[in-house]
């Protein structure tokens, strides 16, 4: 993997720049899509090529559970098992263990810590986390060796090391034992990533929780290994606020000829506020989750699909979009289809949606090249 700086904005922290991999260019900023299965949720792989979707995020968890990783391995790696060519990235698989363990941060808040979660988690050591699976109950044992073993079969360009995920709710003491591990367990990835590289790249991921001190330490302790790139993980705060002050903690820190990814963060607000601050990529469900539930990301902001006022508007979802379904459907059909609960529309809507944001990160490089970022 390489990484070149085509451009570095005076006014801000705002790059543009080109990762190089086995499979392709990303150019950066830009989006990376959620297919956590090896799938984007009703979209056909070929598709998300053609709508320029340069990057495509796999979750590790959901692949070992499902179909188990030694069989993508069988099937050629992942590349060829799910037919796609250009780039892709995976996770360690800890985020999703630690998630079912603790559940999101918005869980967290609606219950102010207190709840606790069934979780599949049966026990958190030094050596790693041993959990049941939600698929047949079997017990599987991640640790950051078995993560990066995965991630080996699996193949992708770019590999996350295992890490832990506090909840938001901790004590500073606990986010303290936990940044020392998880910094433990990113070092024995990279060891076991080492042993035979295979092309992958491998991005760090930053944590620390809210906490600024931690973040600064997080980042110079990894930093001074030998990854690729960073990532920006953990909890990053409870809304928009609490994230841009985690990222003004991080971003500074670490080497600026290296990327930067925020770990599945890519609400529209959200993209905004951190370009400018040094992020480079930014993963996220958000767009093909709202297509999905019928909401269409236009110019003029969120469209919902499903609204009476749409059963008789004959005009495509945005005004002079060149995606497939703007060039063939309208309102009024897309309306309707959701009405109908067909299956056709969550592949439109996804398809829109995600080529609004192909063009979305292309106008945010135009801007930080104009010098207005
Ligand atoms: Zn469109």
């Amino acid at each position: 993997m390489k990484f070149e700086i085509l451009h570095t904005s005076p006014k801000s922290g705002a790059r543009v720049g080109r990762i190089h991999t086995p499979h392709g260019i990303i150019d950066t900023p830009n989006f990376v899509a959620v297919g956590t299965n090896g799938t984007i949720k009703a979209l056909d792989n070929a598709l998300v090529e053609e709508i320029g979707i340069q990057l495509m995020f796999c979750n590790t968890y959901h692949l070992i559970v499902q179909p188990g990783t030694h069989i993508v391995k069988q099937g050629g790696g992942l590349h060829k098992f799910i037919k796609r060519n250009l780039p892709i990235i995976t996770d360690s698989g800890g985020f999703q263990v630690f998630s079912l363990a603790y559940g999101s941060v918005a869980d967290e808040l609606k219950s102010k810590g207190t709840k606790k979660h069934e979780g599949s988690v049966l026990k958190i050591s030094e050596e790693g986390v041993l959990f049941r699976s939600y698929r047949d109950g079997a017990k599987i044992f991640l640790t950051p060796e078995t993560s990066i073993q995965a991630q080996k079969d699996l193949g992708a360009d770019i590999i996350i090391p295992f890490d832990e995920l506090p909840p938001y709710h901790v004590s500073h003491e606990s986010l303290s034992v936990s940044l020392d591990r998880t910094h433990r367990w990113e070092e024995r990835s990279l060891n076991e990533h080492l042993k035979s590289p295979n092309n992958q790249a491998i991005f760090a991921v930053i944590h620390g929780g809210i906490n600024a001190d931690f973040r600064e330490k997080s980042c110079k302790f990894l930093r001074d290994l030998p990854f690729d790139g960073f990532s920006i993980g953990g909890s990053v705060g409870k809304n928009k606020e609490e994230m841009v002050e985690v990222l003004k903690a991080s971003v500074p820190h670490l080497p600026k000829e290296k990327p930067i990814h925020l770990l599945g963060i890519g609400d529209l607000s959200s993209i905004e506020a951190s370009i400018p601050l040094g992020i480079d990529t930014f993963d996220s469900s958000y767009p093909t989750k709202a297509a999905r539930h019928g909401v269409a990301l236009t110019e003029k902001g969120y469209l919902n699909i499903t609204k009476a006022e749409n059963q008789t508007n004959f005009a495509p979802l945005e005004d002079g979009c060149s995606c497939y379904t703007c060039r063939n459907y309208s309102k009024a059909y897309l309306h309707h289809l959701f009405k109908a609960k067909e299956m056709t529309a969550f592949g439109l809507s996804t398809i829109h949606n995600l080529h609004y944001m192909v063009k979305l990160m292309e106008k945010y490089r135009q801007k930080i090249a104009l010098g207005l970022i």
